[in-house]
């Protein structure tokens, strides 16, 4: 018989009764529920490593599957390298466009001042102008 603790072998008599290691003094019983709970742990982790392989496993197929054969060089060529951005669409309300404009107006205002006090000033300096 072999101790579950200390792996230590002795005939069934040396154990006694109720059955103890005569190595270690651990009670058969006692050790064979540290055996259960240890290879109860390793279990789980296995578990739990096999969920996350699997998990791996299906975010790399998902990635994979592509059907590469049917896509267009264009599809592709936005598959292997996505624009920043993309706008399909532009959709809103007509206050929102109303208010934007306006503000846009208003903000030009001092840009063509600026524009203009540099025309002057290449015209002046530079004898390159358009306005009279
Ligand atoms: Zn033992």
């Amino acid at each position: 018989m072999q101790c579950l603790a200390c792996n230590h072998e002795a005939a069934v008599a040396d154990f006694g009764d109720p059955l103890c290691c005569p190595q270690c003094g651990i009670l058969y019983e006692m050790a064979m529920l540290k055996k259960f709970n240890l290879l109860k742990a390793e279990l789980e982790q296995v578990k739990r490593q096999e969920q996350q392989l699997r998990e791996d496993s299906e975010r790399t197929k998902a990635v994979t599957e592509v059907d590469l054969q049917s896509m267009s060089l264009q599809d592709m060529k936005a598959f292997y390298d996505p624009p920043a951005a993309v706008a399909s669409g532009f959709n809103t309300r007509f206050l929102t466009l109303l208010g934007f404009m306006t503000r846009l107006a208003f903000a030009s205002i001092p840009a063509l001042l600026v524009l203009w006090v540099a025309a002057l000033l290449l015209k002046r300096f530079l004898g390159l102008g358009w306005l009279s």
